[in-house]
């Protein structure tokens, strides 16, 4: 299995031959085919496993695939947003999307509590299609109306098992109503808990589950 074999475009192969990687890892493998159709997921995965190339390289590719071009009006709408238990995830993440997506012209933003909220309000005034973030931080944005998070296309939950034992669980559920309902929805956890596998069933559909 090569990376070229996965069907993600000519531009997003580019960034993974400049990153030195070759070859999927397991989770690659399997995720990256899934999220491609579009299909919910709920993947078992621990850090250092390449999870987050696995989510990101096909988040890449969906949202280059369906952009609209032409004039819009407004402030273009955020249309994926990955939550994170803690800031040092949040930027690693945003970093990978900044990497991935390098020959690429979508923007991303990682947006945390812990410091000054000002520049994130003027981040969030430009374009930023993919928001990678901590839950607080984030509905205090949308509390100030400095966020609409109505137009987004893909939710992640990555670490979501340290996101409940950080006590995120009520925030989390807050962020899912303000969510469009027709989305694609990815779950990430090191491990399947009874309390993960009842988040997972409210509002992951017909999910692929994967374990590596
Ligand atoms: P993660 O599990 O997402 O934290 O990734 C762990 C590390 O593996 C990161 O430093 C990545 O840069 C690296 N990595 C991700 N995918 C691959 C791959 N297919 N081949 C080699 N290294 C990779």
């Amino acid at each position: 299995m090569k990376f070229t074999d996965l069907g993600l475009s000519e531009p997003i192969l580019e960034a993974i031959t400049a990153s030195g990687y070759d070859t999927p890892t397991p989770i690659q493998a399997q995720a990256i085919p899934c999220i491609l159709e579009g299909k919910d997921l709920l993947a078992a995965a621990q850090t250092g496993t390449g999870k987050t190339a696995g989510f990101t390289l096909p988040i890449l590719h969906r949202l280059t695939d369906k952009s609209k071009k032409g004039p819009s009006e407004g402030r273009p709408p955020v249309r994926a947003l990955v939550l994170t238990p803690t800031r040092e995830l949040a930027a690693q993440v945003d970093e990978s999307v900044k990497t991935y997506g390098q020959f690429l012209k979508l923007t991303s933003f990682a947006m945390f509590g812990g410091v000054s909220i000002n520049p994130q309000i003027k981040a969030l005034k430009s374009r930023v299609d993919i928001l990678v973030a901590t839950p607080g931080r984030l509905l205090d944005h949308v509390r100030q109306g400095t966020l609409d998070l109505s137009k987004v296309e893909i939710l992640v939950l990555d670490e979501a098992d340290r996101m409940l034992d950080m006590g995120f669980i009520r925030d989390i559920r807050k962020i899912l109503e303000l969510l469009p309902t027709s989305r694609q929805n990815l779950l990430f956890s090191a491990t399947f808990s009874d309390d993960i596998k009842n988040l997972a069933s409210s509002f992951l559909s017909n999910p692929e589950t994967i374990e590596v």
